[in-house]
């Protein structure tokens, strides 16, 4: 197994060539200066990296603790860090030569970044979307349709994500000479953990560089929201070796681990098999895996990244999580004492960023990655405060 008892690649028999020809193109590409060279590029020229590491003065003082650094994921193109990995998967499909991007997608973020590239590279793209989530999501799927996407409306079963990820699965096995599955998170078989995390690594990478000019020190602590775990094992992963720096992965407690709306994945879950990989999953009283709930749709999944599986249980990243209600707090926090507009998921890794500065020392430093921004959720932070806006 890749990461001690965790990762693996159970899939059904049908699967097992496709998989096999994306491990041996992910072998044989990573260490390739060329491919290496062609995504720093477009990291750079197209998403807008590297991505500031700032300062956030005002929140430093009013928290009257630690230093806190914002890493602005927010500012990469596209508005979070989904486009460092879709920009990775979409160019080693070019290398194997497939001229179809498939993915599946829950509320549209990682289909609009799938879209995205596919425009950016002048390849096809199909988007599986549970029917109830092309209802709710109209402004998302209009964007893939913009960007030229195919978006695939599912009707079995429940007509969410779980249904679109079967029927673009289904599809794949039966079109993998021309299509290539994009995974939008650290999770799935192997290679997906491995690829995505190594796709994402640049942010810990930055993170390092510029602390170290700005600091002359490593920082104390690194904070990321954890959903399927790629924004938090992107930023954790280049600071593993360093035993000063304590990680830490934020997921959401939703209503509160005492009801059973949450997604609390590395708090209450089980080692169990989803989506292709052995990892900690939710399961219900029937051993079956549980409906979960955030009020943020990036973190609303019953798994996690099978590396985290692992560093939690090797003790080298602690995982805690935050509430709706903490992450809105943390949310409007920011907003009107920065003047930035934080993702939904973010926010709940600020929410625990600012209860643990007020409790540290002035010369500690701690680094929140801000995965992504907020004008996306500005609408549901308002229903969630009890007003609606009609546009
Ligand atoms: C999708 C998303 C997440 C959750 O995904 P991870 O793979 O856990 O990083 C977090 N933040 C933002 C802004 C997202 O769009």
């Amino acid at each position: 197994m890749e990461f001690g008892q965790f990762g693996g690649a159970y899939l059904p028999p049908y699967l097992l060539t496709a998989i096999k020809e994306v491990e041996d193109a992910y072998n044989k590409f990573k260490d390739d200066p060329a491919f290496i060279e062609e995504f720093k590029d477009l990291l750079n020229t197209y998403a807008g990296r590297p991505s500031n590491l700032y300062f956030a003065k005002r929140l430093t003082e009013c928290l009257g603790g630690a230093k806190v650094y914002l890493k602005r994921e927010d500012l990469n193109h596209t508005g979070s860090h989904k486009i460092n990995n879709v920009i990775g998967q979409a160019l080693l499909a070019k290398r194997m030569g497939k001229k179809k991007l498939i993915a599946e997608t829950g509320a549209g973020q990682h289909g609009v970044a799938t879209a995205t590239v596919a425009a950016l590279l002048g390849l096809e793209c199909e988007i599986h979307m549970g029917a109830v989530d092309v209802e709710k999501q109209a402004l998302n799927v209009y964007k893939m349709q913009l960007l030229g996407a195919t978006v695939v409306s599912v009707q079995e079963g429940l007509r969410t994500l779980k249904e679109a990820v079967d029927s673009a699965l289904i599809k794949w096995s039966t079109e993998h000479e021309s299509m290539f599955y994009l995974i939008g998170s650290a999770v799935g078989p192997h290679p997906y953990p491995m690829m995505v995390r190594d796709f994402q690594k640049v942010i810990g990478i930055e993170i390092k560089e510029q602390i170290l000019k700005l600091e002359n020190r490593l920082p104390d602590y690194v904070i990321a929201c954890v959903g399927g775990g790629s924004n938090a094992i992107g930023a954790f992963f280049d600071f593993i070796p360093d035993p000063t720096v304590k990680l830490i992965g934020v997921e959401a407690l939703g209503k509160g681990l005492d009801t059973n709306l949450h997604a609390a994945t590395m708090t209450l879950g089980q080692t169990g098999v989803i989506h292709g990989m052995k990892t900690k999953v939710l399961l219900d009283d029937k051993g079956e895996i549980s409906p979960v709930y955030s009020i943020s749709a990036g973190l609303d999944y019953p798994g996690v990244g099978p590396e985290h599986a692992y560093l939690d249980e090797i003790k080298r990243v602690t995982y805690f999580g935050a509430t709706d209600e903490e992450a809105v707090q943390a949310f409007e926090y920011l907003t009107l004492i920065e003047g930035i507009i934080p993702a939904i998921e973010s926010s709940h890794a600020l929410a625990y960023a600012i209860s643990l500065a007020k409790t540290l020392p002035k010369d500690q430093i701690i680094v929140v990655n801000l995965s992504g921004r907020g004008d996306k959720d500005v609408k549901h932070i308002a229903r969630f405060r009890g007003f609606e806006i009609v546009d």
